[in-house]
């Protein structure tokens, strides 16, 4: 995926969070953060929320039972997650 669009950055920027981008999206990626003070902020909203969530994990571990951890695996499983919904 090439972020020449905002769309496309803003994606590459999500998926950087849970998996690492190849050398081509990452340097696609970099590139349109250096002409785009939008999706840089974007950037740093993400970052920022990130620290925030970790600092709050830090202060307040989470710490769910087993059978909520089976049932958010079983709905990580479903096919079709993460995608958006065309009704809504
Ligand atoms: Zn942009």
């Amino acid at each position: 995926m090439i972020a020449n669009t905002c769309r496309h950055a803003a994606a590459l920027l999500s998926r950087s969070r849970e998996e690492s981008l190849g050398v081509f999206e990452r340097v696609s990626l970099y590139v349109h953060l250096m002409v785009c003070p939008n999706c840089r902020t974007y950037s740093r909203q993400l970052h920022w929320i990130d620290q925030a969530l970790a600092e709050a994990y830090r202060k307040t571990p989470v710490v769910l039972s087993i059978e909520a951890r089976l049932r958010i695996a079983q709905a990580l499983s479903q096919p079709g997650r993460g995608e958006p919904r065309d009704s809504e």
